[in-house]
């Protein structure tokens, strides 16, 4: 019976004090980042569109030859708006 005792008691502040580092540490770090991709979005709304790589066109994948089309992800601007902007957008209006 003092043995169980012993062996179940230390774990248990154990584990509240490892979650409570990890809240400690994890909760700062996801503001910390929060803040840097808010600032982010709004000194540059902008990112690369990912399909074209920036380009504005991109590989035809159907086509026999290396003919380059526009991007109609990004309406051949080669831009896209953050996800991060446009909820902002979105919770503007
Ligand atoms: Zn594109």
């Amino acid at each position: 019976m003092a043995a169980t005792a012993t062996l179940t008691d230390p774990s248990l502040p154990a584990l509240a004090a490892l979650t409570g580092y990890a809240l400690a540490v994890l909760l700062p770090a996801a503001v910390v980042w929060l803040l840097g991709y808010a600032i982010a979005c709004a000194l540059a709304p902008f990112g690369k569109c990912r399909r074209c790589q920036g380009e504005g066109k991109h590989a035809a994948r159907l086509s026999l030859t290396a003919r380059r089309t526009w991007c109609r992800r990004c309406d051949a601007t080669g831009l896209r708006l953050r996800v991060g902007r446009r909820i902002w957008n979105h919770l503007r209006h």
